[in-house]
């Protein structure tokens, strides 16, 4: 299958602007520029007035907390994970993972994201198919609660999920090790996690050093702050992305420049529930390539990366009084590329010949991107999610000039809220 996208605006490798081509073939560029003699288009997408950029990579969520979306808000964190949250997530059954999961790849494709790492369960396999059947890439792993009883289980059923859907759908779906949080999962569990992550070579996904009470509590309950700590278990001595990663110090980073621990920064989430602002600005200028994550729809309150992208470029420059702290080419970077590495995906995350031709086309017919004196800047600090027009994921077009082309939006809608409604009056 041979897709050309003619005289658009491509965002290049290299951060440049330029009017060209992009031809695809299946699921890679092989050209940006010219059309290469000999090129014969199947289908063909009017690039005049769009503007082609990578698509968003939101490296950490919960996808089927969309159904928890507003129904609490407003609250301390674990006040709102014990009293609110967990209670209700104990009630899911396949139904409300599967709904709530379509809900968001709906949400993630009509805001411009072809790549998503989930953290949640169970019930994964139904994750990965619906997403395989979106069209966009899940990098999936099951949230094991390491105190909870079947917190040992729940690490082996991850483990089943690798070895049956690690690169399923065509190579749209990989699987990671989820091991919740260092005051969730104690010592020996860590340890479990590590063992099962060597022993099945999968990389794990964590949530770190979210909130100051998280710190007081592993310090006074380990002697250790968490990045000690799990390190102490042995988990870090596997590839691993940690969420949040709010309160760090200069240990904690240089711990994560030793071991390749990415950060996942989720400034949404972490305003909301009011966690604190990570040291962005340090961690980039440490070279450590900071992906960007929405979190789940109960703490965002949507999936929208292009939100994250702005905020993450706005955040920091009034926490250091440095306008330049995060330049908008920077934040895109994290939205887009550092995500995709963060999530070991091959050559994703840029359009250039020989990479997989994952692109989103803004609509530049809009209020908000006239005048064009700068599309980057445009696009991190004036538009929204709304001018995405176009998304091809994989090189197949998921949606194309506004109409998502592998989902019923209506009926989506309809079986989400109902799911929604009867979910917490269960
Ligand atoms: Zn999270």
């Amino acid at each position: 299958m041979n897709i050309l996208i003619k005289d658009v605006n491509v965002l290049m490798g290299d951060y440049s602007v330029q009017q060209g081509n992009i031809a695809i073939t299946d699921d890679k560029i092989t050209a940006v520029g010219d059309v290469p003699a000999g090129f014969v288009a199947d289908h063909t997408i009017d690039g005049r007035d769009r503007f082609a950029v990578p698509g968003m990579v939101n490296a950490h969520t919960h996808a089927s907390m969309t159904l928890l979306r507003s129904y609490a808000d407003d609250m301390e964190l674990m006040d709102w994970l014990n009293n609110k949250i967990w209670p209700v997530e104990g009630k899911m059954v396949e139904k409300d993972i599967r709904i709530g999961a379509k809900l968001a790849l709906l949400e993630m494709i009509k805001s411009g994201t072809t790549a998503y790492a989930d953290m949640y369960g169970p019930y994964m396999e139904s994750v990965a198919e619906e997403t395989i059947s979106a069209g966009i890439r899940g990098i999936l792993a099951r949230g094991a609660i390491g105190f909870a009883p079947s917190g040992r289980k729940t690490l082996e059923e991850n483990v089943d999920l690798f070895k049956n859907y690690h690169g399923a759908g065509d190579g749209l779906i990989s699987v990671l090790l989820g091991v919740h949080a260092p005051y969730t999962c104690p010592p020996d569990f860590c340890q479990y996690a590590a063992e099962l992550s060597a022993a099945n070579g999968i990389n794990v996904h964590i949530h770190m050093s979210e909130t100051q009470a998280e710190i007081k509590q592993i310090t006074e309950q380990y002697g250790k702050r968490p990045f000690q700590y799990i390190e102490a278990t042995g988990l870090f001595n596997r590839p691993s992305i940690a969420a949040h990663c709010v309160w760090l110090d200069d240990a904690d980073m240089d711990m994560m420049l030793a071991k390749k621990i990415t950060p996942v920064h989720n400034p949404g989430s972490n305003l909301k529930l009011a966690s604190g602002i990570a040291p962005v600005k340090k961690l980039l200028e440490k070279g450590i390539k900071v992906a960007l994550g929405t979190d789940g729809c109960s703490s965002n309150n949507n999936l929208d990366m292009l939100e994250e992208v702005r905020l993450a470029a706005m955040l920091h420059k009034a926490k250091e009084l440095d306008p330049l702290a995060v330049p908008a080419a920077e934040a895109l970077k994290m939205g887009t590329e550092y995500g995709a590495q963060a999530l070991w995906l091959d050559k994703v995350g840029k359009i250039e010949a020989g990479w997989k031709a994952d692109i989103v086309l803004y609509d530049l017919n809009r209020p908000e991107w006239c005048p064009r004196h700068n599309l980057v800047s445009l696009l991190v600090y004036s538009a929204n999610s709304s001018s995405v027009d176009t998304v091809l994921c994989n090189g197949k077009v998921v949606m194309e000039k506004g109409e998502v082309k592998t989902m019923d939006q209506e009926k989506i809608l309809f079986e989400a809220n109902a799911c929604a409604m009867d979910l917490v009056n269960r």
